[in-house]
């Protein structure tokens, strides 16, 4: 790939996406456990040849937009107009000071562009000036009247489906959209049509037809289950942990404030429900233990409250493109009774993971007056975590064999 002097990216995520069915613009939307914007944004943000990233958003998304990119690197987001269009001007004058030789403009409901058809893109607006991304048409299509009678067949080898990012130099693209504006012609639907109305030759290179527009709830169901059925190395990790009783008038359990005429002794607040789940976690990732990661020698941990261990555990799931499926803890205590302060429990522990509280289970067993849990000199808990990864994880760490 030809490196340009500079290359921006805007990425135009100002819509409402109300096709998409209820739960907000779609571009924040979830899909296989990410928003879409951040499947969207993320690969430009990675890629060595963008050098900056221009988002155009929604005023009233400010809160929801910062949540979703929040560990990307990208310029201030700009408001978004009233049409497409206006958004992508929008982009483009905010750009402007910066004046990029190329610029790829890029929808951010195509939550699955990859890094080689960016590539693509940039290669050929270098050569071509404008270039858009374009897979075959594999369907027929038909030219259809007001009443839907067909009216013609056009030549199925001609057609191509647009896609984005389209890439343009930026200063005839700017130029274009500046145009348009001023002769209050604001009904293009994408910028390649601006620029055939400008007069510009418009090039194409090869899509993708994973880079597909989410826009249906029908799209939607589809790439969950798609992105579900990749998650399948599925993992199962256990964890243990106790905590002795002294003085004192509370214990954290589960990250419950539990009011109590004893204590926990520990270095942390001793949540012990909470440390075998982080356990179980860690596990299943087969990446060390509570102790590895928090180690009880680094002053940092003393008090801690525990709830900033199992976010921790959740985010390196997470980091590994993964998902958890279900989370167990087993109480083994005397005294409190477990029972009562289950369902706080499960709910504070969906608080701390962001899963549904449908996936995490709390149970509770004494030891029949036996033992250090029996003579209450102690809590002890047990925890079961199932995960699923990605297949390529395996892949990597047998050498690139993308099969277990
Ligand atoms: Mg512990």
């Amino acid at each position: 790939m030809t490196m340009p002097k500079r290359t921006a990216a805007i990425i135009v995520a100002a819509g409402r996406g109300l096709r998409a069915g209820a739960g907000g613009p779609k571009q924040y939307r979830s899909i296989g456990g990410k928003t879409v914007l951040a499947r969207a944004m993320e690969p430009f943000c990675t890629h060595p040849g963008i050098s900056a990233v221009q988002p155009v958003r929604n005023p009233d998304d400010a809160d929801i937009f910062d949540q979703a990119v929040c560990h990307l690197a990208y310029r201030p987001p700009v408001d978004g107009g009233a049409t497409r269009q206006a958004s992508v001007r929008a982009g483009l004058e905010a750009l402007a000071s910066q004046a990029p030789e190329i610029v790829l403009i890029h929808d951010a409901a195509r939550a699955f562009v990859t890094a080689d058809v960016i590539s693509r893109a940039i290669d050929a607006a270098l050569l071509t000036g404008a270039a858009i991304p374009v897979v075959p048409v594999t369907d027929t299509i038909k030219v259809v009247d007001a009443a839907g009678a067909v009216e013609a067949t056009p030549d199925r080898a001609l057609l191509r489906i647009a896609q984005t990012p389209q890439a343009f130099h930026f200063q005839t693209i700017l130029d274009a959209h500046r145009r348009a504006a001023r002769e209050g012609r604001d009904d293009f639907t994408d910028d390649a049509a601006i620029a055939e109305w400008a007069g510009l030759t418009v090039a194409t290179f090869e899509g993708d037809a994973a880079n597909m527009k989410l826009t249906t709830p029908e799209d939607f169901a589809r790439e969950e289950a798609r992105l579900g059925a990749m998650l399948g190395d599925i993992r199962t990790g256990t964890g243990y942990d106790v905590h002795a009783l002294t003085d004192g008038d509370h214990l954290m359990l589960c990250g419950v404030r539990v009011p109590f005429n004893r204590g926990f002794l520990a270095h942390s607040d001793g949540d012990v429900g909470l440390h075998a789940l982080v356990d179980a976690i860690l596990g299943a990732l087969a990446d060390g233990d509570i102790g590895s990661h928090f180690p009880p020698s680094d002053p940092k941990w003393k008090g801690a409250a525990s709830d900033q261990f199992l976010k921790h555990a959740v985010e390196l799931v997470h980091r590994r493109g993964g998902r958890i499926a279900h989370l167990e803890v087993t109480m083994i205590c005397e005294a409190p009774k477990i029972g009562p302060l289950r369902e706080a429990m499960r709910a504070r522990i969906a608080e701390i993971t962001g899963l549904p509280q449908s996936r995490i289970a709390v149970k509770a067993t004494t030891s029949e007056r036996l033992g250090f849990t029996g003579r209450q000199e102690g809590i002890a808990a047990t925890a079961a975590a199932t995960i699923r990864l990605p297949w390529d994880d395996i892949g990597a760490a047998n050498g690139g064999s993308n099969q277990p």
